[in-house]
């Protein structure tokens, strides 16, 4: 079965001074694993008497950002008044549905290195619209297997099911590998894989942190060799065409430019994320061409 490896490239996240990750998705050849669209990948980062992550208040819409560390902690805070601080295991999940703000920070006192992603799901229309939301999840279901260890963080893998809130068939599961592991999948789900440590062979590829490997759909199982921790992404494929802009997934065009101008206005739609110590993001200038919906793949 034929795979893709998707290189991902550097961003600044967070202004001049900010945080490098490595994005993966969206891709140049692909924008979607099942409804996952987006995947930043960041550290392990030395961040030891710095100021670490500090991500201003900022808008989304149309999707869920899923927040997984590695190594460390971030506080979350959001406009529906959630604060909560993640820790390594665990899942912050924020559905931001027809519309939310957040920031996300190393909290006073955070641990020397931080190392972790920021993924992204897109809603689906019907859901689109939903009231915003956030769940943490510090009880994710952990499966042993010959050769490794299952998290299950979104969805489900082989009957254990992650009780976090998704809208569309889907799986994220963290696979530490030690040894040959062989985990069932569903074959109408689409899946990648990405590398977090360490270094695994995957259908006969070695696959190091970086790349985010794309597997395709239509396979039973998937054994990885080695000793690594790796990100399984896995979905039925995204039938729907949508537009991703700056923090928003929306329809359509309108959808994105009406975001961005509500939270240009300061309109109530986004709320207030009280307890951050600095000014919220600043809208982006607004789309120079008209933006069309576009399916998974380019
Ligand atoms: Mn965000």
């Amino acid at each position: 079965m034929t795979t893709e490896l998707l290189v991902g490239r550097e961003v600044v996240l967070g202004g001049t001074r900010g945080m490098l990750v490595t994005r993966t998705l969206p891709h140049r050849d692909r924008r979607m694993v099942g409804a996952w669209c987006f995947v930043d990948r960041y550290g392990p980062e030395d961040i030891a008497g710095r100021s670490g992550m500090r991500v201003a208040p900022h808008p989304h819409t149309g999707l869920q950002t899923v927040s997984w560390l590695l190594e460390g902690e971030i506080l979350h805070r959001d406009s529906i008044g959630s604060e909560q601080l993640i820790r390594p295991g665990q899942l912050n999940l924020m559905t931001a549905g027809h519309g939310i703000a957040h920031s996300e920070e190393s909290p006073p006192g955070h641990g020397p290195v931080l190392d972790g992603v920021q993924l992204w799901v897109a809603l689906p229309a019907q859901a689109r619209q939903v009231e915003p939301d956030f769940g943490h999840h510090a009880d994710l279901p952990v499966r042993r297997y010959p050769g490794g260890e299952v998290t299950v963080i979104m969805g489900e893998l082989d009957g254990v099911a992650s009780d976090a809130r998704t809208f569309t068939p889907i799986v994220g599961a963290q696979l530490a590998v030690d040894g040959e592991l062989t985990i069932p999948l569903r074959s109408d789900f689409e899946h990648a894989v990405l590398v977090f440590d360490g270094a695994a062979t995957v259908e006969g590829d070695e696959l190091k942190p970086g790349p985010l490997l794309y597997l395709g759909d239509g396979r039973e199982r998937l054994t990885l060799a080695g000793q690594a921790r790796v990100l399984l992404l896995g979905g039925e494929p995204f039938a729907e065409k949508i537009v991703m802009w700056w923090n928003f997934v929306g329809a359509d065009h309108e959808d994105v430019a009406r975001a961005r101008a509500d939270w240009a206005a300061q309109a109530d739609r986004f709320g207030v994320v009280h307890g951050y110590d600095g000014d919220r993001l600043a809208a982006p200038v607004p789309p120079t061409t008209r933006l069309v919906p576009r399916g998974r793949e380019r």
